[in-house]
């Protein structure tokens, strides 16, 4: 029913208990939100949260590192709410005992509707202004400076300041970068935090820490989808020693918190879920041996990993038609929920599953096709020439693993509407046939889907004359 994108790594069959449930968690629900109307004829498009999946993958973070810390510990898990900024995602999130790691007054505030509170949320905006960094101390959000500017902007602002922030400076290691260049951050040119290779750059810091004593934390993030495993630990690894040698420098344990960032990759080459947050915390454990054994608190950032093979974009196929001997499926869904694969489909191919008008899963004879989307350029495909049951008019394509960076980051091309969002449980009975009915599947709003009148007042509506006004006579 799925088919699976042309890619070098060979595709990891699901084999854990929790990845063949999600599947079949799925599978329920999207039958579910044909029968509820969730899904239908003037509900073309919708995405869809597996909640529970959700919880799973934070209950599964925060075991893998209660498994390699010393007892006592202090750790925060902070969710990257860039990777899906919406307040009831965060708020699950935090009833599972995560925080929030923000990059914008916006997501800021997303963190704060969600009931984040402040000791739990981090702040790491790359430009952050001189009222975004007052208001942040003001409230004692931890900030991570990001170059040597901002720290000149701090050493105005601090003293002024109760100093309940825990302050530190992100490093980039400089370790290299992966697979994809747009999300590789610890490359030699990077455009984050202090180059701790360049020239000078590390005796720079030494000092700087040993002048401030209210620096207590050092941050890396080394990237993201793309990476080695063990790359990331390496960048783990050369701030936890610039760490060591800060406060060897000083006597004393100034710096007492790592924040190691996110970035764990997510295979989207199959159900499996891999590498997972154990086997990450395992390679850091084997590679920087120091990090756990209690002398640092620790904070976290995780992303893409926490929320992406929860999400699944659905979308009607509104024409079949065939042009150039290949069938083209027209469905509701593409560039708007998804610009990353739309733009750049090398680097981040989607598999797309078939089902049918009852949101069944379709079999059958395997067709090559394309999925296109609705917007008005000839790229806008979901996926080109894939292998998989032939999608007709009135079926539904469902692009898996869109929880994180794809329909929570819509792109207003032809002024398609922002579509609705649903989370839902499946109150699976463990003893039942997981693939079978679909009563005790339920739906909250998580987003509702914006209207066309709300589309003509984001664009100006109110501002019809304005310029037409500034030129008659
Ligand atoms: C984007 C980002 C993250 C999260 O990255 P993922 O790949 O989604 O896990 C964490 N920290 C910082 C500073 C980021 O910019």
């Amino acid at each position: 029913m799925v088919n699976t994108p042309g890619t070098p790594i060979a595709a990891i069959t699901p084999t854990a208990p929790a990845d063949l449930r999600r599947t079949a968690r799925r599978d329920r629900a999207v039958r579910a939100a044909v029968e509820q109307g969730v899904l239908g004829a003037e509900a073309p498009i919708a995405a869809l949260l597996d909640v529970d999946g959700i919880r799973e993958s934070a209950a599964a973070l925060r075991a893998a590192f209660d498994g390699v810390v010393a007892p006592g510990t202090p750790v925060l898990h902070a969710f990257a709410v860039k990777a899906c900024p919406l307040v009831p995602v965060v708020r699950l999130l935090r009833d599972c005992g995560i925080g929030a790691e923000v990059a914008s007054a916006g997501e800021a505030a997303v963190a704060g509707a969600a009931g984040v509170a402040v000791g739990q949320t981090v702040l790491d905006a790359p430009a952050k202004t001189v009222a975004e960094l007052r208001e942040a101390l003001a409230l004692g959000v931890a900030v991570n400076v990001d170059n040597t500017q901002e720290l000149a902007r701090l050493d105005a602002l601090v003293p002024a300041a109760d100093r309940r922030s825990p302050l530190g400076v992100r490093v980039n290691p400089q370790v290299g970068g992966g697979a994809i260049e747009a999300l590789s951050t610890a490359t030699a040119t990077s455009k984050f935090g202090v180059a701790l290779r360049d020239e000078g750059a590390r005796a720079w810091l030494v000092e700087a820490y040993a002048r401030r004593p209210w620096l207590t934390r050092l941050h890396v993030h080394s990237g993201s989808q793309g990476m080695p495993l063990a790359l990331i630990a390496r960048g783990v690894a050369e701030v936890y020693g610039l760490a060591e040698e800060i406060n060897e420098r000083a006597g004393r344990r100034q710096v007492d918190t790592l924040d190691i960032g996110g970035g764990l990759p997510v295979n989207f080459a199959s159900d499996a879920t891999a590498p997972t947050y154990e086997q990450y915390a395992r390679v850091l454990a084997e590679t920087v041996p120091g990090l756990f054994d209690g002398r640092y608190g620790l904070v976290t950032e995780f992303g893409r990993s926490l929320l992406a093979k929860h999400g699944t974009v659905l979308a009607r196929v509104e024409y079949a038609k065939r042009a150039g001997g290949r069938a083209v499926a027209l469905t509701h869904a593409g560039v708007q929920v998804a610009a990353r694969t739309v733009y750049a489909p090398g680097a981040w191919p989607l598999r797309i599953a078939a089902y049918d008008a009852k949101g069944r899963p379709k079999s059958g004879p395997e067709v090559v096709q394309d999925v296109a989307g609705p917007a008005c350029f000839a790229g806008d495909l979901l996926a080109e020439g894939r292998t998989m049951p032939l999608l007709e008019q009135g079926d539904y394509a469902a692009a898996l693993d869109t929880g994180a960076y794809y329909f929570a980051h819509h792109y207003a091309y032809n002024s398609l509407p922002r579509p609705g969002i649903y989370g839902f449980t499946t109150n699976a009975d463990p003893g039942s046939d997981p693939g079978s009915g679909t009563e005790g599947v339920r739906f909250a709003v998580v987003r509702t889907p914006q209207t066309v009148a709300e589309i003509v007042a984001e664009s100006g509506a109110e501002h019809a004359a304005g310029i037409t006004e500034l030129t008659a006579g």
